[in-house]
This record gives structure tokens, C-alpha cells and sequence, in this order.
């Protein structure tokens, strides 16, 4: 495993997104939610360092990363509180190709929250697939596959405390 953002690197970064969404909305109420499951940790460091009156929600999506399409997108959005009226922000592990965040933002739009922003700890170069802007980003990566702090290969690694990218070794020779 080849670290890229050790621990203290991310809780910088954190701060740095923690400090532009405080001047962002002010003491206005926020309704955050955690596109689960690669944004559980991020969202949990995030929030403590938010001054304003914060709502959690959460909802879930899963996307089958063959080769192919993106069409496998799904989107369980059960667990969402009303978010009618509110101000929403949107926080997800890794902005790739963009599907998953447009999915997400489309559907609380569709909830009429009095507005919707978004924010991500990786925005990952040369992948987008969409013409969708990301209000807040921690950090730019190049096109690297990256687990840790979230972020899993094949359902593990999500609790390594950096962000490190996979080397061959770490994969599975089955896969
Ligand atoms: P998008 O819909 O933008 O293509 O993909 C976003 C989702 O794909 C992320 O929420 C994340 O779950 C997954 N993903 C994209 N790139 C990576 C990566 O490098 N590592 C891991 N572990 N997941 C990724
Ligand atoms: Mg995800």
C-alpha cells in the first residue's frame, strides 16, 4: 500500500472544507447527508468542526464498478429526513465519474430543499462523465484507485486511518 494522504494531511484538508462550508452558510440550520458507506468517516470528522445548527441524514448508494456502464446505479433513500425547505449538503467519499453524486442531488432536489451543495474528500482527475460542479473538495488525486478512511476494495479497508492507492501485491490474485 502506497500512502497519499496520511492522517494529519486529512484532518487538514478536513478543516480547510470545514471552514469554507462555516463561511458558506453562517449560522444558517444545514441538513448533511452521508452518501453511505465511503463517506461514513469523513462526514463524522467533518460535522464536529460545523458551527451551525446541523440535521444528519443519510442515504445509500452502490454502484457495480465492472468495466462496463454505469447504469447500476442504485439509491436507497429511505433513511432521508424531510428535507423540504432546508439547505442541504451533500457529502460523499470520491467524486469519479459524477453519476452518483448527480443521482443524489437530482433526488433532493426533487425533495424541494431550499438548496442543494455537495462536497467530497478526493475528486479524482479525468474521469468526469458529467458537467457537475462540486461545491467543496478536500483534495485532488490523479486517476489511482484509493482505499482507506472510507474508501474500500471489495468491502475492506474502509477503517485505515490514511487514504493510500493499492498496489498489486494487495489484490486479489482470484479477482
Ligand atoms: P462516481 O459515481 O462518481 O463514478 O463514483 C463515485 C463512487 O464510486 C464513490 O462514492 C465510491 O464509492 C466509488 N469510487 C470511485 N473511485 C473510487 C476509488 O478510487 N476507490 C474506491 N474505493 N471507491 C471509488
Ligand atoms: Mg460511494
Amino acid at each position: 500500500m502506497k500512502v497519499l494522504f496520511s492522517e494529519e494531511q486529512l484532518q487538514h484538508g478536513i478543516s480547510r472544507m470545514a471552514a469554507a462550508i462555516n463561511e458558506r452558510f453562517g449560522s444558517e440550520p444545514l441538513t448533511v447527508i452521508c452518501v453511505m458507506t465511503g463517506s461514513l468517516i469523513l462526514v463524522a470528522d467533518l460535522i464536529r468542526q460545523l458551527d451551525m445548527p446541523v440535521k444528519l441524514g443519510s442515504v445509500h448508494a452502490s454502484s457495480y464498478k465492472g468495466k462496463t456502464s454505469r447504469s447500476n446505479l442504485q439509491l436507497d433513500a429511505s433513511m432521508l429526513p424531510n428535507v423540504k425547505g432546508t439547505n442541504v449538503l451533500i457529502v460523499d467519499d470520491i467524486f469519479d465519474t459524477g453519476h452518483t453524486l448527480n443521482a443524489v442531488h437530482q433526488h433532493i432536489e426533487s425533495l424541494e430543499a431550499a438548496s442543494v451543495e455537495t462536497a467530497v474528500l478526493l475528486y479524482k482527475h479525468g474521469r468526469q462523465e458529467l458537467d457537475f460542479k462540486v461545491n467543496f473538495v478536500g483534495f485532488e488525486i490523479p486517476d489511482e484507485f484509493v482505499v482507506g478512511y472510507g474508501l474500500d476494495y471489495q468491502g475492506i479497508y474502509r477503517n485505515l486511518p490514511y487514504v493510500g492507492v493499492l498496489e498489486s501485491h494487495d489484490l486479489d490474485p482470484d479477482e
